[in-house]
């Protein structure tokens, strides 16, 4: 467990303990996917064949990757891309550089995104790729090569009508438009829509890196309400203070809540009073500077052990770092009433069914966090049609969204009287299960 930080969109979630043995964690994203879509099929009047094919990916694309290193020595990366179901549109989710990358994370991650997709009725499915690699270790000159090269290794299955990547953990918006560039060389067209998460400049979006955070932050609000919380005053512990926790730790301040702890790989500062959360730097603008910021900040102690955050009285507790970090080890002693899920992946299988035994609500990441990828939705539509969007009309339709996929499961929760995961399911698995029947399988 850690209280790592997420520098993008996203989160990891470790693969290489995956085992057969449902008792045993942490489990691997694709195990926990699998188990949570048989858990929430169970409420759903749906053709078990589709969840069959459901359980497994379209298509894993697996390439090698050569790079030229700097020293002039060359060096082979692996890089995958899952494609895990395309039946509403296009695949869609990020492409991450991480040394724990595998072809089970990335297709568990894939199923993530069809879900995270169809919850927020967006007409995409799901992908996820990546490419095994530690990104510190790499120059700004052999990240730009290496990037150029698995996209043209991915150059044949990717496009703004079939695939569109993102940023994602170890990835960011200059890699996006590497990518861009790299694959519009060789169409010989510049296509801005073939990812999202680009520079405005090349045809990015106002509001695209804030985008998971703020949809954190607006879910925290109406789960808020929904439990008759007052959101002045509400307590929040924030896991992890890159860009999807500080953004959503710095709006919930900002609409009056008490942001009292967050964390990142150096440690957990807690003020009782709250933090000011706009002076506390995020990742990306200084990593690990929570230890500093309670150095030198009267009021603000650090936890002795990082991981105390997550098990602090407060309100909401948002885990934004990395995936598996409420297991079954620790579900017991969290206490918030309400945990928002940040990263992807935060609770292990076991862990949710716990939390849900004491009546933690969970609001899941599917739901949480998928102001990314609908933020990616807007850009793909400003490429596609040559148009430019303000960061008001962002946000402004950003907040429809969430709102109105918010009502979606929310109705679901109080009509079926299941949690908040199986309830994003629901409504997920009903529109992908209504696109397959009315398409059909072919042939
Ligand atoms: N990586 C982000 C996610 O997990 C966003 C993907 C995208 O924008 O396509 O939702």
């Amino acid at each position: 467990m850690s209280t790592g930080t997420a520098d993008t969109d996203e989160t990891r979630v470790t693969a290489d303990e995956q085992s057969d043995d449902h008792e045993t964690e942490p489990e691997s994203a694709l195990e926990t996917a699998r188990r949570q879509l048989e858990h929430a099929a169970v409420h759903l009047d749906v053709d078990p064949g589709v969840i069959e094919r459901l359980k497994h990916p379209t298509t894993v694309h697996r390439v090698a990757v050569p790079l030229e290193r700097d020293d002039g020595s060359v060096e082979v990366f692996t890089g995958y891309r899952a494609q895990h179901d395309d039946v509403r549109g296009p695949y869609k989710g990020g492409l991450r550089f991480h040394p724990h990358v595998s072809e089970e994370e990335c297709v568990g991650l894939s199923m993530w995104m069809t879900w995270k997709c169809a919850v927020m009725d967006l007409p995409f499915g799901g992908g996820k790729g990546g490419v095994v690699v530690d990104p510190k270790a790499l120059s700004d000159g052999e990240k730009e090569r290496l990037t150029r090269r698995f996209a043209e290794e991915l150059r044949k299955f990717v496009g703004p009508k079939k695939d569109i990547p993102a940023p994602d953990m170890g990835t960011n918006s200059q890699t996006m438009a590497w990518f861009m560039d790299a694959y519009s060389m060789q169409e010989g067209e510049t296509v801005p829509g073939v990812v999202t998460g680009k520079p405005p400049v090349v045809g990015g979006t106002e509001g695209r890196e804030e985008a998971p955070g703020r949809s954190v932050a607006i879910v925290v609000r109406e789960a808020a309400e929904y439990y008759d919380y007052d959101l002045d005053g509400l307590t929040v512990a924030v896991q992890g203070y890159g860009s999807v926790g500080a953004n959503a730790a710095r709006l919930l301040d900002e609409w009056g809540a008490d942001v009292v702890s967050v964390s990142d790989t150096g440690g957990a500062v807690y003020d009782a009073d709250g933090l000011d959360t706009h002076s506390i730097p995020s990742f990306s603008e200084e990593p690990n500077a929570v230890t500093g910021y309670a150095a030198e900040t009267d009021g603000a102690d650090l936890l002795d052990d990082g991981n105390d955050i997550l098990t602090l009285d407060v309100d909401v507790l948002i885990p934004a770092a990395v995936g598996n970090v409420i297991t079954a080890d620790n579900a017991a002693d969290v206490r918030a009433n309400i945990v928002v899920e940040g990263a992807n992946g935060p609770t292990t299988f076991a862990a949710d069914e716990m939390l849900a035994e004491r009546g933690v609500h969970v609001i899941p990441d599917i739901l949480a966090n998928a102001g990314g990828v609908t933020v990616s939705y807007f850009e793909w539509l400003q490429d596609i049609n040559r148009r430019t969007w303000t960061l008001e009309q962002v946000q402004t339709e950003l907040e429809s969204e969430m709102l109105s996929a918010w009502n979606d499961v929310r109705q679901e929760v109080e009509a079926r009287d299941i949690t908040w995961r199986d309830a994003a399911y629901v409504v997920a698995l009903g529109r992908i299960a209504e696109a397959k029947s009315v398409r059909g399988l072919w042939p």
